[in-house]
């Protein structure tokens, strides 16, 4: 997918993404929330090479960890979208640069039109990242711009140290992301899905499939297996960084 997504700008990168019609949504609307979301936030601020922050693939973010590649992010924001309504509460486990948590905040968020610095309808975005120096450095890439940073002062979004196989256990999330590949399907998260509530989850070790996990209004659960991937594994903090 590289080849075809990398842009020479933010913008340019976002339409190649749309128009390589990777993406399961297909009505105008959808797509034009998707690419709004993800145009306003500036992948420069959360990539160590700023020479490459464009390019459509992963790239390193120290510490064992890498931002996922700009494709990947689009696909887990199309599968979550019908689930990112504004007000909407979000969880993203393995936060790590913070990208994501700003592209869902723009979607669970709405700003009025008259003033685009005022929220109208506050979602809530919560990260977690088991590595406390990724935690600091996303909470910084999101002061780079003032719309993440006023998130971030009112609380819009937050971003904790924590074991993101446990979640956060203190409400129903709505959506659920996990950007990194557990061998199960942590029993924690889909217990804290709302009813109704979507997961997407990379699940396996030597062989990732990224499984969507639906909870439907009465509480029933279904797993459907979406494609084959490559994350860096949800893991313990000592098996991640070793050294
Ligand atoms: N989605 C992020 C990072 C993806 S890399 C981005 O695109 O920037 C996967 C992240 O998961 C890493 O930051 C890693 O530290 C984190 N991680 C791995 N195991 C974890 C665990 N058990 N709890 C919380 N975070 C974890």
């Amino acid at each position: 997918m590289a080849w075809r997504c990398t842009g020479k700008t933010n913008r340019e990168l976002i339409e190649n993404i749309i128009k390589a019609k990777i993406l399961s949504s297909s009505s105008e609307s959808q797509l034009e929330r998707i690419s709004n979301a993800m145009t306003a936030v500036d992948r420069a601020h959360f990539v160590p090479d700023k020479s490459a922050a464009y390019v459509d693939s992963p790239q390193s973010i120290g510490h064992g960890a890498t931002i996922s590649a700009p494709h990947m992010h689009a696909l887990a924001v199309d599968y979550l979208l019908p689930f990112l309504r504004p007000g909407a509460k979000v969880l993203d486990i393995g936060s790590g640069s913070g990208y994501l948590c700003a592209v869902l905040h723009n979607l669970v968020s709405s700003y009025a039109q008259e003033d685009p610095t005022k929220v109208a309808v506050a979602g809530k975005v919560i990260g977690i990242d088991h590595i406390p120096e990724l935690v600091d450095w996303s909470l910084q890439n999101l002061k780079k711009d003032d719309r993440t940073r006023r998130a971030v002062e009112n609380k819009q979004i937050e971003i904790h140290v924590g074991d993101g196989r446990l979640g956060r256990p203190s409400r129903p999330y709505d959506a659920i992301h996990v950007g990194a590949a557990s061998p199960t399907i942590p029993k924690a998260l889909v217990e804290q899905l709302a009813r109704p509530g979507r997961m997407f989850i990379p699940v396996g070790t030597d062989s990732q499939h990224i499984m969507q996990v639906d909870k439907d209004a009465e509480g029933n659960v279904s797993e459907t297996q979406i494609m084959a991937v490559r994350y860096v594994p949800l893991t313990d903090k000592d098996k991640q960084t070793p050294w």
